[in-house]
Order: C-alpha cells, then structure tokens, then sequence
C-alpha cells in the first residue's frame, strides 16, 4: 500500500492543474492516470477537430500558450503537446496506465486501487472529466441492429464510416462539425436539430470567445444563475477552430446541402421521426444571438472604442425553404442512411467509487467541487465553481481554490493526529 496527502484522479487538464497548484504548495501527491497524459484528447476526438477555443485562451496555472499563432485554434496532435509539456515543466507525478478501480473510505481518508497497486491518502481529488461517458438516448436501442450507430467519441473520419447517407443527431459544436466535414466528404447528411446555441466565430474584429470573456460571461457564478442545473446542461456552441474561421451555423450547412431536420423523437426498426420544432429551435438560438450581439455592441458604446468595426447586419438565418424540407419521418432504407452518429453529449459515470456522494442523477453531489465526503474533491465538472470549469482556461482557478481548501484539510488533519 502505497501512501500519499492527496490522490488526483485522471491525468487530464484538470488532474494536471490541480498537480502543479499541489506541487506550488509543496503538498505530496500522485497523479493516477488509466491511459497516458491527456488520453481523451488522444484516444476520443476525432482526427480534424481543432479546439474551439482559440490558443491564447488555454491558460493553466503556471502555463500558457506561447507559439506562433496565439489566435489560432489547435489541433489535437499540438492539444497532446501541449498537456504533455505542461505536465513535464513541473515534473508532475503521474503514474500512467493505472486505472483506478474503486475509491473506499478508510481510516483517515481513502483507499484507492487501482490497476497499478493500491494507495492510501486523506485527500482525493476527482478529475475524469466532464465528458467522460457518451449520453445516447434510450431511442438507439429502438433501431434495427444492422444499422451502425456511433457516438462523436469513436467518430474519426468520413472514409471510416460505412457507404451512404449518414444521420447526425444533435447540432452543437460536434455535431455541426461532423455534418460539415460528412457534407464536405460528398455523403448525403440529415441533421437532426434539437435546443441549440449558435454563434458567429468573429463578431466586430474579434473571435467571439474574446467577446464573451469581455462580458464577464465564463465568469458567472452558480449562484448568480437562476437555473443552476439547466446551466449545466447548456449545449456547446455551434463553432468549428477552422483555420478559415468559417462559420458551421444552420445556414452555412443548408447550403452546403445538409438537410435539416428537427429534434430526433422516435425510432423504431428502420424508421426514425422528427419533432416539428425546427422553425422554433432555430428562432430561440437566433434570438439569443441578438441579445448577445446587443451586449456586445452596447460593451463597445461603453468602451468607446473607435477602432472597432462597425456591427455587422444580422446574420442569414434559416430559409423558410428548408424548414419547410425538413422531414418529420425518415423511412433509413427508403434514404440510403445506413449509419447514424450520436452528437448527443456525454454524462459523468462513477461505478468505482465507493462513497455515497453520487445522486439519483448519476452526478456527484459537490459545492463547488468540494463533495460532502471530508476530504473528496472534484475538479472540471460543469459550471462547477464558474462557468468556465470545465474549459482548458478555466479549471485553473478552480484548481487554485481547491487547492487552498486542501491545504487546510490537511493541516486540520495533522493538527488532530497530534493532539
Ligand atoms: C469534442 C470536444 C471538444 C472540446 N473542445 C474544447 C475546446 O476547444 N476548449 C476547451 O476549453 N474545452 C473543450 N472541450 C471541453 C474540455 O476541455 C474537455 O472535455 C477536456 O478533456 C476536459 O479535461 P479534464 O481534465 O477535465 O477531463 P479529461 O480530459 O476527460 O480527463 C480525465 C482523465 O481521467 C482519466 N480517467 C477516467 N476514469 C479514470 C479511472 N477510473 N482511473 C484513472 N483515470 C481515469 C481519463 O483517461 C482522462 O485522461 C472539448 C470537449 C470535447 C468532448
């Protein structure tokens, strides 16, 4: 048995940015890791994403990009060099390929095994991230069995897929992604679109992430948002960090010749159908853009800031013609549609862990990352302690607090050994 003050479990970004806060602190620690440093952006993305967020926004404590090209937007090959360098730049204690099987109480702490040996410790931090599992709905198990089903996370390329026509469910960012880059591969592409947030990639000279950490927007609280757990289930924009910084909204895929459809309701054997809630979808998210487009103008006003360009007209939205087009029920035989690729998001799963602070959700039960067990923490939840907790460039200041929290754990525990 293997003895340490805090276990940080996942050795992504988050594990790795509460390492660095511990080694700051000179608090001993280890990183358990079940594949290698950064293994979702290695093993579970697909081969042309880029992120999303541009490279000046991947801040870690003690890290920041510092390449050539601060507003471009990296592939995932620069992702893994990235986390590997950071995590060498301190010397982070991670010990890969050491999956963790079960997390108990013991005395004074935890006991933590794992495929690599079992360890002890009073503090365990929980970073497996936030998009650990797939999220399917329970339709899926309603279609015939020939057809071939996937989830974004096992997505790689057009050429990997089966011939034919494809159904993509969902059209935040990796659905609108896939569509686009399927479209763009010559396959015949519906897409079923359900709540959706779209926004510009570059609004009045500026890419839009820069925008919305100009308006406090990553900042917000949980307790400054009156619907916590809606917040924390909000879609992913529809964006893309194409080098051409084209826009992957609605429109664009229409006219590139995706067929819209609305929210997936049913399926059954080969047959699928639709809400008839596109029209309605779609005018949500382009109200949204409005309001956000005015906060952004009004910022500018506020600012005066004569350099900025002026505000652009209102973006195209979608054409009568192809909300009128979109199907309400799909015979997938009838369409040539032999495969269908979840973008339906991802929940959180822990079956190895042996304390009660899971709900009947399936969520962990947390303030802010600290969980009702003294001494289990959790690190990248959504809208954790901010909105950006679970973003590249925002798990660090979580880690920081969390940190600190730690540190005074462990202080009480010594205090309370002594006496
Ligand atoms: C397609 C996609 C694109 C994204 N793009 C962006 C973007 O552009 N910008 C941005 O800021 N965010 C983006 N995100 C969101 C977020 O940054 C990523 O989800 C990121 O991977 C989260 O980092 P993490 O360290 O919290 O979790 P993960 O990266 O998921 O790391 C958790 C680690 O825990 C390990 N683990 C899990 N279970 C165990 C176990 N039982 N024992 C040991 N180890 C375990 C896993 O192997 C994994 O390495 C994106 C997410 C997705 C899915």
């Amino acid at each position: 048995m293997l003895r340490t003050d805090v276990i940080v479990i996942g050795g992504g970004q988050a594990g790795l940015a509460m390492s660095r806060c511990l080694v700051e602190r000179g608090i001993d620690h280890v990183v358990l890791e079940r594949g290698r440093t950064a293994e979702r952006w290695r093993s579970e993305r697909w081969d042309s994403l880029r992120l999303l967020s541009p490279s000046w926004m991947a801040r870690l404590p003690g890290w920041r990009y510092q390449g050539a090209d601060p507003d471009g937007y990296m592939a995932m090959p620069e992702v893994i060099d990235y986390l590997e360098r950071y995590a060498r730049s301190f010397a982070a204690p991670v010990v890969e390929h050491a999956a963790v099987q079960a997390v108990t109480p013991a005395a004074a702490g935890y006991r933590v095994i794992t495929t690599r040996g079992d360890w002890r410790a009073p503090c365990v931090v929980l970073a497996t991230g936030a998009c650990d599992l797939p999220r399917v709905p329970a339709l899926a198990g309603r279609l015939a069995p020939g057809l071939t089903q996937l989830h974004t996370s096992r997505y790689r390329r057009p050429g990997l897929l089966p011939d034919g026509g494809v159904l993509v469910v969902g059209a935040s960012a990796s659905g609108v992604q896939i569509a686009d880059e399927l479209a763009r591969a010559g396959r015949a592409v519906t897409l079923a679109v359900g709540r959706h947030t779209r926004l510009p990639r570059r609004y009045r000279g500026r890419d839009i992430l820069w925008w919305l950490d100009a308006l406090g927007l990553f900042d917000a609280t949980p307790c400054t948002v009156r619907d916590l757990a809606r917040a924390r289930r909000q879609p992913s924009w529809q964006l893309a960090g194409r080098p051409d910084r084209l826009d992957v909204d609605l429109p664009a895929l229409a006219g590139a010749g995706v067929r819209l459809a609305g929210r997936l309701a049913d399926a059954d054997g080969r047959r699928v159908s639709f809400a008839d809630d596109l029209a309605a979808t779609t005018a949500t998210a382009d109200a949204a853009l409005a309001r956000l487009r005015g906060r952004i103008d009004a910022l500018v006003d506020a600012a005066g800031a004569p350099d900025a360009p002026p505000a652009p007209p209102p973006p195209e939205v979608i054409r009568a013609a192809a909300v009128d087009a979109a199907p309400r029920a799909l015979d997938l035989d009838a369409e040539g549609i032999g495969t269908i690729i979840w973008a339906t998001g991802y929940r959180r799963a822990y079956p190895w862990l042996q304390v009660p602070v899971v709900g009947a959700d399936g969520e962990l039960r947390h303030d802010g990352g600290v969980t009702p067990a003294p001494g289990l923490y959790a690190l990248g939840l959504p809208f954790m302690r901010r909105r950006r907790s679970s973003f590249i460039d925002g798990v660090g200041d979580d880690a920081r607090e969390l940190a600190e929290h730690i540190v005074l754990r462990l202080a009480g525990a010594r205090r309370q050994a002594a006496a």
